[in-house]
């Protein structure tokens, strides 16, 4: 017999937590801070869990691992802890001290009662991961957060054509069930974009996007190889991307041609005084990143050579500074949720929706993104191949709607004890 409970993730996009028992063993499939301020507070010391899987290195997914005591152990890719350890490092954080394990991708492994397998998906996140589960005769699977659509594509046309068979109980995200695609429908989409935009600059461009969406920096990066532009990065940046070469043959090109680091200004003073902190940490990489430094003069003296990442919350001084008779590009290259009146708390935001209106001369706002997620049709697709007995909704603000689209829905709410034998 096995007992499911959704602790959160059955009714919001994020802060995911699902428990699996059995009479002997009890694991979390993820362990995820809320995205929302005013989502229900789960109580993580109640749960007791033998093990956490933790699918990949997003907050809503990794963000209550602290609160675990620190015997336990939280499986996880290799990758995704050392993106987890970067974040923290650059924030100036301590790093968590969990009882770290890793799993690798496709050899099963056990846990108690539990056989798991873990199966690399495409998502905007690197080293993300769904689950195989087998326990107590049951065969489960977790999708965890993906999509069909980046540039791990393969990874998702592999999973529709060679599925694992016999799923019972398919656990599925539906992050986009009310959402689409249709403007960017993949990586490629916005890849082009950033590149016609680039390609025509008078002056500088700042590309607004996360430093982990690693599709996204190969997709600026390509856009300047082609367009014979610099790509400007921060120190946390690339220390990403010196991870994430350190296990990726698919980026190995993503070396230092043109790329460099901004090493001026604020934000780089305060990376640079962490990094003479976490020296023994930084290795050689300390060393090699100065050989690739650009300060802000050199950019003001050609601006139109270079695309410059930055975030909401910085990009506002760099604006200003660089705002003059040709026009500053702004390419906000994330989810547009971020700019919405409810997400005021996030800093610079208020700022970027002026750009974004015009109300901001020599600005033009762009927007070029592809979600991390998959379009109902990729789900519809996910679920025709994975055929299970139960679809149950997760990671969705629209359970309710699963039933109008797939087959087979069963709606476990936050809390309910749902047996499965
Ligand atoms: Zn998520
Ligand atoms: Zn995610």
């Amino acid at each position: 017999m096995l007992k499911i409970t959704i602790h959160r993730g059955a009714h919001e996009i994020g802060g995911t937590c699902i428990q699996l028992s059995t009479s002997k063993t009890t694991i979390l499939l993820d362990l995820g801070l809320p995205l929302s301020a005013e989502s229900k507070k789960i109580n993580v010391a109640s749960f007791q869990p033998d093990a956490v899987l933790i699918s990949h290195p997003h907050q809503d997914h990794f963000g209550l691992i602290e609160k675990l005591p620190p015997e336990t152990p939280v499986y996880l890719g290799k990758l995704t802890k050392e993106l987890i350890d970067a974040t923290r490092m650059f924030l100036d954080m301590p790093l968590f001290t969990n009882n770290f394990k890793f799993y690798e991708k496709w050899q099963p492994f056990n846990l108690g009662d539990f056989r798991l397998t873990a199966y690399l998906v495409d998502h905007s996140a690197a080293d993300a991961y769904g689950f195989l589960i087998e326990a107590e005769g049951k065969r489960l699977f977790y999708s965890g957060d993906f999509r069909g659509h980046g540039n791990k594509n393969k990874l998702f046309h592999k999973m529709i054509t060679d599925p694992p068979r016999d799923i019972d109980l398919l656990f599925m995200e539906g992050t986009m069930l009310e959402r689409n695609n249709n403007e960017f429908p993949h990586e490629r989409a916005v890849r082009d974009k950033i590149q016609r935009i680039i390609a025509r600059q008078e002056n500088v461009s700042f590309l607004i996007s996360s430093s982990q969406n690693i599709d996204r920096l190969v997709s600026a990066h390509n856009a300047c190889v082609a367009k014979g532009k610099v790509f400007v990065i921060d120190f946390y940046t690339a220390w990403v991307l010196e991870k994430v070469k350190a296990v990726s043959t698919g980026i190995s090109a993503f070396k230092w041609d043109h790329i460099a680091v901004l090493a001026s200004g604020f934000k780089s003073g305060r990376q640079y005084s962490i990094m003479q902190k976490q020296r023994g940490r930084l290795g050689s990489f300390i060393n090699n990143v100065f050989d690739h430094t650009i300060k802000e003069e050199v950019i003001r003296a050609d601006p139109s050579r270079y695309l410059v990442l930055e975030k909401v919350s910085s990009v506002g001084r760099l604006v200003e500074s660089f705002r003059g008779n040709k026009p500053v590009n702004v390419i906000y290259s994330q989810w547009l949720g971020y700019l919405s009146p409810s997400n005021d708390d996030h800093h610079g935001a208020k700022a970027m929706d002026a750009y974004k209106c015009g109300d901001v001369p020599g600005v033009d706002f762009h927007y070029a993104h592809t979600s991390g997620h998959a379009p109902v049709e990729d789900l519809q697709k996910y679920a025709a191949a994975l055929k299970p007995k139960m679809l149950v909704p997760i990671h969705t603000e629209y359970g309710n709607k699963f039933n109008e689209l797939f087959d087979c829905i069963v709606q476990i709410a936050d809390n309910q004890v749902f047996t499965l034998q």
